[in-house]
């Protein structure tokens, strides 16, 4: 059977040719003419072809997006007439929180004080389903959902207001799972054996497909605000991943 051919556009959506843009996977600066087609024809994907940004407002940002909401970037952040195609920008190596942590101190961030329930038991009970093989003296997790983190929280296994890593709190955490029942936390559980033990979350994930269409857009704004910053970010056409641990 003969198939329509892929180049016929379902998607017309152009940007400014002279429009610079910033990439969120590989921190690099383009123009609107630059940008390649997208899988259904229009042109909204990064403009090198080993990257797989794609969407504007999802990996690929206005070139100054980021600066204006968060004051510490402008510093760093190019200004107009510095902007050439491939100049990178990471922000992640610009935050100074980051570069702090290069000279070797134990970073101020780390949790040092101990979960208050010991329960082991009923640590399982509540965790074992989503639990991955132990490193060492972690216990990874995955597919925490908003009631579960509230169990964890009103029962003593986690700490509600110390960040991890520089991440947001578990109390953030769970406000953003609230809202978004379709996102998911990743983390571990510390041994009890250490004196940071407890359950500590590394990160949020979302599946943009269990989110009714017409809610994406805000849901990804709403992830970028509330996670863009706090550690590595990874958005594509149908999953949102934010980790920080
Ligand atoms: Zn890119």
């Amino acid at each position: 059977m003969p198939g329509r051919p892929f180049s016929e556009p379902t998607a017309t959506f152009r940007f400014d040719p002279d429009q610079w843009l910033w990439c969120l996977h590989c921190h690099r600066f383009f123009q609107g003419r630059e940008a390649r087609p997208d899988r259904v024809g229009g042109m909204q994907s990064c403009a090198f072809a080993d990257c797989d940004g794609a969407g504007f407002g999802v990996d690929l940002l206005a070139w100054d997006d980021w600066p204006r909401q968060n004051p510490d970037l402008r510093a760093s952040w190019p200004v107009r007439s510095d902007l050439r195609t491939g100049l990178v920008l990471d922000p992640w190596s610009a935050d100074p929180d980051e570069t702090d942590d290069d000279d070797g101190a134990p970073s101020p961030r780390t949790p040092a004080r101990p979960a208050p329930n010991r329960d082991l038991h009923r640590l399982d009970a509540l965790l074992g389903a989503i639990s991955l093989d132990p490193v060492g003296d972690l216990t990874p997790f995955r597919g925490l959902d908003g009631p579960s983190l509230a169990a964890l929280l009103d029962e003593g296994f986690a700490l509600p207001d110390l960040p991890y890593d520089g991440g947001p709190t578990a109390t953030e955490c769970l406000a953003f799972l609230r809202q978004w029942p379709q996102a998911w936390a990743q983390g571990h559980v510390v041994a009890p054996t250490r004196a940071d033990y407890g359950v500590v979350l590394t990160g949020i994930e979302c599946s943009v497909r269990r989110v009714p269409r017409d809610d994406r857009p805000a849901l990804r704004a709403a992830f970028v605000q509330r996670f863009g910053l706090v550690g590595a970010l990874y958005c594509d056409p149908v999953e949102l991943t934010a980790w920080w641990g």
